[in-house]
This record gives structure tokens, C-alpha cells and sequence, in this order.
């Protein structure tokens, strides 16, 4: 056994072996779902009464097992956790069928209705590592030239990225890359889908000629 495996086994067997910790630790293992690899939160909060200014709750990632908040990756790919793209799997499933057949709250008269299988992307945030196939055959990630971007860094990867390889997903520059953009975008697409739905309606609704409601009372 490697000491970094011996290790790790040690410190399993000593959290196993207090009751109160391992209960601890179980219960957080479980809202993050099993994820292999989750993140790893810091911090604390408060909840203030907004009239009183009174302090009606804390929150501190310290007094929890190894003084982290665990959040579950949320990975759809399977390579890279299991656990998460299994239920991406199985929520991507449930919505499909209540969508076609009804269920989850979704009336059983949707069976009788037209189906349009849409798909949108989200906006790029900058380059980066993937994986590339044509007619069959595994294509380098990014080809190009020698060019570099504004920070001296590589414009191009020739590298054939093997599906587990820890580089998928990441940017080719961290610098060029618009990591605000992506957290902001992340953080406002429950809005931006609201308005996009309201849209699709309206114009459904003008296509064939009926009122917005008139067209929501159909379902
Ligand atoms: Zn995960
Ligand atoms: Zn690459
Ligand atoms: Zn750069």
C-alpha cells in the first residue's frame, strides 16, 4: 500500500470509529449526493430581520466535519463523477417523458400534443480544452499555429484528449478566459430562460393567431 493510501485508510478507520463525527460527516456526504469530487465551501452567514435588524440565524461552514459546506459537482459526465451524472441522467429522463406523456405535474393531454425537440446552447467563454471526433476518429483538441494570445500562452492544443483526461473543460489561458461572464451568465439564466419562454409563447401565440392567455388556457 502507497503511504498516501495508508493514510487515507487511517483516517477513514478514526472517523468511522466516532460515532458522533462519522454520523456528521454521513449526513453531508449525503445532501452532496455522493459526489466524488465535490466543492468545497468556506464561509458563514447571517439572517437579519430587515425591520429589527435582529440576527434570526447563523451559518458557519467551521462547525461542520473538516470545516467545509460540500456541494455536489454537478458533473454530467460520467468519467469524471458517476454519482452526478447519474442523476443528470435521470433527471434529463424524468423531464423528457413528463414533457411527451405527461407526469411530475404535467397533464396526460400533453401526449396529444405537437413535440419540438429544441436544443440551445449556452454562449463560449473563451477556448477550451476538448475532445473532437470526425467520422469516427479522435481529432487533436485545438489545432492551429504557433501563435500565441496576449499572454504569451499557446492559441492551440495538438493534443488528443483521452475522455477521462483532467484538462477537458478547462481554458487553453485562464487569463483570456471571461470567468465573470460565466458566472454572471450562470447566475441570471433562471431569468434569462423566464423571458425566453415568455417570448417563444408570444410568438406562438401571434403565429397562430390567438391571444397569449387564450393560448396558455389550451396548454
Ligand atoms: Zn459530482
Ligand atoms: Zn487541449
Ligand atoms: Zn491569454
Amino acid at each position: 500500500m502507497t503511504p498516501a493510501r495508508h493514510d487515507a485508510l487511517e483516517h477513514v478507520l478514526r472517523r468511522a470509529a466516532d460515532g458522533g463525527t462519522f454520523d456528521a460527516w454521513s449526513d453531508r456526504g449525503r445532501t452532496a449526493r455522493w459526489c466524488t469530487n465535490p466543492i468545497r465551501l468556506l464561509g458563514s452567514s447571517r439572517v437579519i430581520h430587515s425591520g429589527t435588524g435582529e440576527i434570526q440565524g447563523t451559518f458557519s461552514s467551521a462547525e461542520l466535519p473538516d470545516g467545509v459546506l460540500l456541494k455536489a459537482c454537478g458533473q454530467r459526465r460520467a468519467t469524471v463523477c458517476p454519482p452526478c451524472s447519474a442523476i443528470y441522467k435521470g433527471d434529463a429522463w424524468q423531464l423528457v417523458v413528463a414533457g411527451l406523456r405527461g407526469g411530475k405535474g404535467v397533464p396526460e393531454s400533453v401526449a396529444g400534443h405537437p413535440a419540438v425537440f429544441l436544443t440551445l446552447t449556452a454562449p463560449s467563454f473563451g477556448t477550451v480544452h476538448s475532445t473532437r471526433e470526425l467520422g469516427g476518429t479522435a481529432r487533436p483538441c485545438r489545432p492551429g499555429g504557433p501563435e500565441t494570445c496576449v499572454h504569451g500562452r499557446p492559441a492551440a492544443c495538438e493534443s488528443v484528449h483521452e475522455a477521462q483526461d483532467p484538462h477537458l473543460g478547462e481554458p487553453l489561458c485562464e487569463d483570456c478566459f471571461d470567468y465573470p461572464g460565466a458566472v454572471l451568465w450562470n447566475a441570471t439564466v433562471p431569468e434569462l430562460w423566464r423571458r425566453t419562454t415568455i417570448g417563444i409563447w408570444r410568438s406562438l401565440a401571434l403565429q397562430i393567431g390567438f391571444s397569449r392567455t387564450a393560448l396558455a388556457r389550451k396548454g
